[in-house]
């Protein structure tokens, strides 16, 4: 994941609370016959060529990039602090 902000392109509310989504791979093994369960192995994880992005707000999930760009596109402004101090 990227260390740079996130905005959602769905609802455009949340930049705040997102869950990232990933793929587990749990080998089993089956009885050929009975169809039981006989055997299952640790879960591993799937890597992924991107992350998927969940926003926690509206649960629209896409790419990180989708995020990224919604981010780039409306950038949260920072209100500049006036000093009162003369
Ligand atoms: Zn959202």
């Amino acid at each position: 994941m990227e260390e740079k902000p996130y905005f959602c392109p769905n609802c455009r509310s949340n930049r705040f609370k997102f869950s990232r989504i990933t793929t587990f791979s749990t080998p089993f093994r089956k009885d050929a016959i009975t169809g039981a369960l006989l055997e299952t192995d640790e879960p591993m994880l799937v890597p992924d060529e991107e992350d998927i992005i969940q926003c926690q707000v509206c649960q629209f999930a896409g790419n990180e990039l989708r995020f990224i760009k919604q981010a780039e596109r409306e950038p949260r402004t920072v209100t500049p602090v006036t000093s009162t101090y003369t």
